[in-house]
């Protein structure tokens, strides 16, 4: 917002772009912000090659899963073909040196500048002066000397700044991103080393539900809300989805789970027992659970075996 209001006060039209992932819920706050503004913002959505630089990023993670260097070189490069497509000068970002540790140094500017192929159009207004000068201020598009020197974490002149310019809404400091989590981040990784094939419906499918591991080829997902369950039930049905078998409760209240991987007596056992695990049970009854896979229906009688109640989430994983 501040970026964007450094440049309005020079005289230059602004149109704001929000990013959107698999990972990332800033939609309303982009849209507030934008009205505030006065700009137009347009989403734009990563593609599938996005997942590729989630399993083996370049530069890294940082805290979580997040490959946050990769993550703005691929952002840019995205925005950068929109420049172009509606015929704008160059590019800002709300970048400031120095302020996240895993892809705000300075070094990392300019490896995010170098890489995204456009460095000389990417224009960082807030700490634009510790910065070497853009085409853009070289040029005299922009005025070098009205842009800022913020460095680092501290937020005091930032928001010294906004009140400055009477914003009504100052946005808490949040990058949005479930991928900087790091209990999610187990999650993403889990996924990342031993499915190496997982596509964008296994990616969705780690924001709903407690995940849990059998073995290396085996996952289980049970629903912890009747939302989640929703959920869980219609990722189950679409074409693209990689599980193998949808547990129900039959003859009591409790989630659904997932299975994904073979099905097998242990696969059936352990997702079975998990369901239990989390539901409520007249002392005299006998669970049943139905189960249903791509090629049939059946029940089946579980408990709760050792493992099942030992087992931990992939979230809570040490
Ligand atoms: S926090 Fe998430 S969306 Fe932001 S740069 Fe890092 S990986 Fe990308």
């Amino acid at each position: 917002m501040l970026a964007i209001r450094l440049m309005q006060e020079q005289g230059i039209a602004v149109e704001g772009l929000n990013f959107k992932t698999l990972f990332t819920c800033c939609q309303d706050t982009a849209g507030q912000a934008a009205e505030e503004l006065g700009i137009r913002v347009t989403v734009l959505g990563a593609e599938d090659d996005y997942l590729e630089l989630i399993k083996s990023p370049r530069f890294g993670y940082g805290k979580g899963a997040n490959p946050c260097v990769d993550c703005r070189i691929y952002m840019f490069q995205r925005a950068f073909r929109y420049m172009e497509q509606i015929g704008a000068d160059f590019i800002i970002s709300g970048e400031v040196v120095g302020q996240r540790p895993m892809s705000q140094k300075k070094r990392d500017l300019e490896i995010i500048g170098h890489h995204s192929n456009f460095a000389d159009l990417l224009l960082r207004p807030l700490s634009a002066q510790l910065l070497p000068p853009t085409l853009p201020e070289r040029e005299g598009w922009v005025d070098r000397q009205q842009l800022g020197n913020f460095y680092g974490r501290s937020r005091k002149g930032l928001i010294a700044l906004a009140n400055k310019f009477h914003f009504k809404n100052i946005p808490a400091p949040s990058t949005g991103c479930a991928l900087t989590e790091p209990q999610f981040g187990k999650k993403v990784l889990d996924l990342v080393q031993l499915e190496p094939a997982a596509g964008s419906w296994d990616y969705r499918l780690l924001n709903m539900g407690r995940h849990f591991r059998l073995d290396a080829q085996t996952k289980v997902v049970v629903g912890r809300q009747k939302s989640e369950n929703d959920q869980l039930e219609y990722a189950h049905k679409l074409p693209q989805a990689s599980s193998t078998a949808l547990l129900t409760p039959v003859n009591f209240q409790g989630p659904l789970s997932l299975i994904l991987g073979p099905v097998t007596p242990e696969s059936l056992g352990f997702s079975g027992g998990l369901l239990i695990r989390y539901s409520k049970i007249p002392d005299n009854r006998q669970p049943c659970v139905q189960v249903r896979t791509r090629h049939r229906t059946f029940q089946i009688k579980p408990f709760v075996s050792h493992r099942a109640s030992q087992a931990h989430t992939l979230a809570s994983l040490p």
